[in-house]
């Protein structure tokens, strides 16, 4: 039997899987935000022939829906054979990632330099993100309500910004800090612009900066304050590794498997017995809280809709079709990494090219605040693997008491459905730039439509 996902593909497979990879990596491009990633499926969807829930009077087998919620969540749904109440298949993945956020007051000028304060998003090391090019993606919104797009420092010739560091010449005194704090969170501030304008005594430079944001964008210093900009690492994803099989880029965490889960549900050829349901979510990496969050009422919200469309409307339906569906709770899992071997046990961690990989628990310490995925539910996804001959591995967010992490497994077993935490795994992961495997990207796409067809 193959061990790894290359061995087990002829020439035929292993040129599909090099071609899906392909389009991931120009999805990724284009995606670096929950509002990019929202407007690209969105898009994606509709040239699949999905329409808005909105446009639908009724649910009937093979419809293919899809819903947004503040520009930051998509579901999508193809409607089963069966009534909606008996259970969903569901795939769940994140679409924000760790980034440097602008503050609601930015700009500064100092010493003849202007800079954008920033406030990072989720965990990082802050040390790995100074002496990079950055792009600032997002919106800014008007107070009459005009929403201005930004998105400066991905094309050929935009400009990019940055944060600096330390010369290593003057560095002592910052080498001998913590990893923690050798770059504190407050010294993250992007520089932006030094042509002082003409005639100016006060903020002479911070004055001509905010003309040309005027002059291209039509926005005042004021607007930041409703305004939501991230600064993430600018640039295209690349193929890694002399053989190309690993692909370094920004977001896989979790855009790697939200892309995945898509196309899955995007590409299923037959109409399934279950309804299949692809979420998509934000705020993930600051606790899954606020109206975006897996947290929020807006997916059951959405399927009380969906099946009063099909003539249930009561709450016991809708905790019939809760209790009723599986789901694949899917984030990014640790990749084993020989740099350093020691965080993880051997026998239950993640490899590069070994195929999807499957947590019953995450959490922390003692399996604390994880969703621990019950035996049998398991043994039918060991099932559904094996029959479509899908290559996974089953693994652990690090060796026990090293660390560990949460996802949004855990809220939606709270509605007494059957989940578990899956995903592909990363090196890297809040880096930069991250690492995947195309060989995991491409059975991990696999599991998923085989998980959508077959689970019961
Ligand atoms: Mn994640
Ligand atoms: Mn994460």
């Amino acid at each position: 039997m193959a061990k790894t996902v290359w061995e087990k593909m002829d020439a035929k497979g292993m040129k599909k899987l090099m071609a899906f990879n392909e389009e991931y990596k120009q999805f990724l491009d284009a995606s670096k935000t929950e509002r990019t990633f929202t407007k690209n499926a969105v898009a994606f969807a509709e040239q699949n022939g999905f329409k808005e829930l909105s446009k639908f009077k009724k649910l009937k087998t093979g419809d293919k829906v899809y819903s947004t919620n503040h520009g930051k969540n998509f579901l999508a749904f193809v409607i089963g054979r069966k009534p909606i109440k008996e259970g969903m298949n569901l795939l769940g993945a994140h679409i924000d990632s760790p980034r440097m956020d602008l503050k609601q007051h930015p700009l500064y000028e100092q010493d003849g330099l202007v800079l954008l304060d920033t406030h990072y998003y989720g965990g990082i090391k802050k040390y790995q993100w100074v002496a990079h090019p950055m792009a600032l993606v997002g919106v800014v919104v008007k107070k009459d309500g005009t929403v201005v797009d930004i998105s400066i420092g991905d094309s050929e010739n935009d400009p990019v910004v940055g944060v600096s560091d330390l010369l290593v010449h003057l560095a002592g005194e910052q080498m001998k800090k913590p990893g923690s704090t050798v770059v504190e969170g407050e010294k993250l501030n992007l520089l932006a612009g030094s042509i002082p304008a003409a005639k100016e005594d006060k903020d002479p430079v911070k004055k001509n900066l905010l003309k040309i944001l005027k002059d291209a964008y039509g926005i005042e210093e004021e607007d930041f304050v409703s305004a939501e900009i991230e600064a993430v690492p600018a640039g295209r994803a690349r193929d890694y590794g002399l053989d190309r099989s690993m692909i370094l880029g920004y977001g896989h965490d979790d855009k790697v498997c939200a892309y995945t889960s898509l196309r899955a549900i995007t590409d299923m050829k037959d109409v399934p017995e279950r309804t299949s349901c692809c979420i998509l979510v934000d705020k993930e990496e600051i606790g899954s809280i606020g109206n975006t969050g897996m947290q929020s009422d807006y997916f059951s919200h959405v399927c009380a809709k969906m099946l009063s469309l099909q003539g249930d409307s009561s709450l016991v339906d809708l905790n019939d079709l809760m209790e009723n569906s599986r789901m694949l709770s899917s984030d990014v899992s640790v990749a084993y990494d020989p740099n350093y071997p020691e965080v993880n046990e051997m026998k239950n961690t993640a490899f590069f090219g070994h195929g999807i990989c499957f947590n019953k628990y995450t959490g922390s310490h003692g399996k604390y605040s994880s969703n621990d995925a019950n035996a049998e539910y398991i043994a039918k996804i060991r099932r559904v693997m094996d029959d479509n001959a899908c290559m996974f591995q089953t693994c652990e967010l690090g060796a026990v008491d090293v660390g560990g992490g949460g996802t949004i497994a855990y809220i939606m077993a709270n509605k007494n459905m059957d989940v578990i935490d899956a995903g592909i795994a990363v090196q890297n992961m809040h880096a930069p730039y991250e690492v995947v495997s195309k060989a995991d990207v491409y059975e991990a796409y696999r599991a998923y439509l085989a998980f959508l067809k077959d689970m019961d």
